[in-house]
Parts: structure tokens; sequence; C-alpha cells
């Protein structure tokens, strides 16, 4: 640990930009709300830095903002395709305890979550476990990664 602080140049920036906003907390009067308001001036003068950077922005960069969007839309397509296959997600026994689940009436925060990725409510049949919450519906013509039927 000593050597790694030791040989990490980035530290010497950390340990004056940790030691600066410890001062400033310790000696200046600082308020939840004056730290709220940097944070909002922060923002808006990053958002203008921004709007400005966009106006001469370059074909490259804007074939790198694409390939970023692109990669983040493959990557959510996969990860919501596994969601909705994974049997440790999609299988209709308690996850707690092994038991049958029953399906119980949605509730209002059930229904939001279920517009971006559809779930059942259920709760498990043994009385001792009383475990609760929500299943994936799984993919009708998804392809398990495993069985889905856990014995
Ligand atoms: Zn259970």
């Amino acid at each position: 640990m000593l050597k790694f602080i030791q040989q990490k140049s980035w530290i010497e920036f950390l340990a004056f930009f940790l030691g600066t906003l410890g001062l400033l907390l310790w000696l200046a009067p600082v308020t939840l709300a004056s730290v709220l308001e940097f944070l909002k001036v922060f923002i808006i003068a990053a958002g203008v830095f921004l709007a400005q950077r966009f106006r001469e922005i370059t074909v490259m960069e804007m074939v790198g903002f694409l390939l970023v969007v692109g990669a983040a839309t493959l990557g959510a397509i996969r990860f919501y395709y596994r969601l909705r296959t994974t049997p440790r997600y999609v299988g209709v026994h308690c996850p707690r305890c092994g038991s049958k689940l029953r399906r119980k009436h949605r509730t209002s925060r059930d229904f939001l979550v279920d517009r971006f990725l559809p779930v059942y409510r259920y709760r498990c049949c043994n009385r001792e476990c009383g475990w609760e919450g929500l299943r994936v519906k799984a993919l009708e013509d998804g392809v398990p990664l495993k069985s889905r039927s856990r014995k």
C-alpha cells in the first residue's frame, strides 16, 4: 500500500485536492446550501463550456460520439436480453428458500418498472419464508442460458 502511494504521481494531485478541500471545510464557514450553490454554478459553467465546444465539433468527434452511443445501445440490448433469460431473475421459485411462488397483485411502482422491464410480483408459498418481490417475465422466444426450472 505504501509502495503504491509512493509510485503513483496522481497521488500528489489527490493529496493536494483533499488537503485544499479539508482546509476549506475546516476554516471557511461552509454550509450545505453554499456547496449546493457552488455545484449549481459549476454545472451551469460546464454546460456553457460544452455548448461552445459543441459548435466547433469535428467529424472524428462526431464518429467517436456515435460509436459510444452505438456501443451503449448494444450493451443495453444484451443486458435486457440477459435479464429476461437468466434463471436467477425469471425463475418461479423463491430466491431465498426455493419454494414455489404465487402471483400477487402488482403495486403502482411495479407498473412503473414494468414499463421498462416486464415484471410480475410474487410471494413465496412457504409461510415461514414470506419472501415477496419481483420476477422478470421470461422472453418467450429467448434461449435460456441454463435450465429455467430450479428443483
Ligand atoms: Zn421462500
